[in-house]
C-alpha cells in the first residue's frame, strides 16, 4: 500500500483519514449494489480502485466464506484486482462488503480485521423498498470515523 498522506486539519484525529469524502460515480455504485443484491443473503465483497477520494473502478471479489455474517476475499480475485489497480497507477481507495441483514456500519469483527487504514470501508445494506444503502468509514487502530459517500453522475 502507498504510504499515508500527511493528516491535515480536522482530519488529524484519525491518521488514516486522508480524504473528507469518497466520490463514487453512479455507474460504479450500481455495479456495487447489484452485486450485493445478487449475493444476498450472503455477504458480498470487493475492492474500489482509483485516486484518493475518487473511485475509478469496481472489482467484484468472491466471498470465499459464502457466509451471511462474514466475508473473506478469495485470494486469487483479490490479488488480481490489486495487480490491476497498481498497473493503472491507482490505489485501493475503498474496500466494500455488504451486511445482508444490516446495518450499514462496521461490526466488531470489521473493526478488528481492518488492515488498510488509508482505504474507505464501504458497507452496503438493504434499505426500505429494496434500495441498497451505503456508508463509508475509515477504520484505523480500532477507531472508526465516517467519511461521506458522494454519488456523482
Ligand atoms: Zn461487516
Amino acid at each position: 500500500m502507498a504510504p499515508l498522506l500527511p493528516a491535515r486539519g480536522s482530519l488529524a484525529a484519525n491518521p488514516g483519514m486522508t480524504v473528507d469524502k469518497l466520490v463514487v460515480p453512479r455507474a460504479h455504485w450500481e455495479i456495487l449494489s447489484a452485486h450485493a443484491a445478487r449475493c444476498w443473503p450472503e455477504e458480498a465483497c470487493g475492492l474500489l480502485g482509483g485516486l484518493p477520494g475518487l473511485v475509478h473502478a469496481v472489482y467484484l471479489v468472491e466471498n470465499s466464506l459464502h457466509s451471511r455474517t462474514a466475508y473473506l476475499m478469495a485470494p486469487a480475485d483479490q490479488v488480481g484486482a490489486m495487480i490491476d489497480i497498481e498497473a493503472r497507477g491507482w490505489e485501493v481507495v475503498g474496500i466494500f462488503h455488504s451486511h445482508p441483514a444490516g446495518p450499514e456500519t462496521p461490526s466488531a469483527s470489521d473493526i478488528a480485521q481492518a488492515y488498510y487504514p488509508e482505504a474507505v470501508y464501504v458497507i452496503l445494506a438493504p434499505g426500505e423498498g429494496g434500495v441498497w444503502q451505503g456508508r463509508g468509514f475509515f477504520i484505523a487502530a480500532g477507531t472508526v470515523q465516517e467519511v461521506g459517500l458522494e454519488l456523482r453522475e
